[in-house]
């Protein structure tokens, strides 16, 4: 069954970029008849708080929008991936390396030919130079071929690609659908999926919301929506934001408001972005 999932990071309130994303993930769930799912992705302990997480779920409520299932806190999870990344430092393309981020800054890592017993847990991965995008098409990566992706970080916090692509697997997600900031990286998911033997999803990149040159992001001040928006109108902002017909929506609270942005979602009038958001 299509499944797909928004798997927002609490290291802030939602800002409107999550929200088109949040959006266009539900829209393109509840179009192709399938289930969405939320997944909290609060591994990174010192930039995550609970207090966003709470605000988070609270938020998407407020929005009209309820997942088909339970919502997946990583922070909840350390024991499964813990347990999977045991087993996977017996493989030979697994490697602890012990280098600190600026002294790769200037010389390449040599850790794969030591026999380290900690540090970093690394995997090297091939990567191919393309792959499909649901509404991009074929995309053409300039990547290195070959890269070492880290599992588990030095300091002992579980990696987002990893985490990321085990609960992809665990949720059935068949199709990921995020902002096109990843764009880049997911050719690295793509391989480290076939490396641990996990079923591939589709993918499809929704346009990234930027002021300027930079994308909305804690880190450069943008504003949380709902200090902005009232729910049904940040909904008409995103879908707006999402190249949708919003004809005859203003006015309808946000649960009428989805449903009949459901029927008239329409895939091809998504910008590839990236667009200056609103606010
Ligand atoms: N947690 C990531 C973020 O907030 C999203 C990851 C994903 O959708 O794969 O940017």
């Amino acid at each position: 069954m299509y499944t797909t999932r928004f798997a927002p990071s609490p290291s802030g309130r939602l800002h409107f970029g999550s929200v088109v994303t949040l959006v266009g993930a539900y829209l393109r769930a509840r179009a192709e008849g399938g289930r969405f799912l939320i997944r909290i992705e609060d591994l990174d302990f010192p930039r995550c708080k609970a207090e966003h997480t709470e605000s988070i779920l609270k938020e998407i409520a407020a929005l009209g929008i309820t997942p088909d299932g339970p919502v997946l806190i990583q922070s909840e999870c350390l024991d499964r991936y813990e347990s999977l990344l045991k087993g996977l430092t017996a493989r030979p393309d697994t490697f602890f390396c012990d280098c600190t981020r600026a002294a790769l800054k200037v010389r390449p890592c040599t850790c794969r030919d030591k026999t380290l017993m900690e540090g970093a847990l690394k995997i090297c991965l091939t990567l191919e130079t393309g792959y499909d995008d649901v509404r991009r098409g074929t995309l053409r990566t300039i990547a290195p071929l070959e890269r070492d992706v880290t599992l588990k970080r030095r300091d002992g916090i579980i990696a987002y690609h990893f985490a990321c692509v085990v609960d992809d697997a665990l949720q059935g997600v068949t199709e990921v659908v995020r902002g096109a900031d990843l764009l880049e990286e997911t050719p690295v998911q793509r391989a480290l999926i076939r490396a641990m033997g996990l079923k591939e999803p589709a993918y499809l990149h929704l346009p990234l919301a930027v002021h300027g040159h930079d994308k909305l992001s804690k880190q450069n001040h943008a504003r949380a929506a709902f200090e902005v928006l009232p729910p049904a109108e940040l909904l008409l902002a995103a879908l707006s934001f999402l190249g949708q017909d919003t004809a005859g929506l203003k006015g309808l609270n946000c649960k009428a408001l989805l449903a009949r942005a459901t029927e008239r979602f329409d895939i091809t009038r998504l910008p590839l972005g990236p667009l200056e958001a609103p606010f």
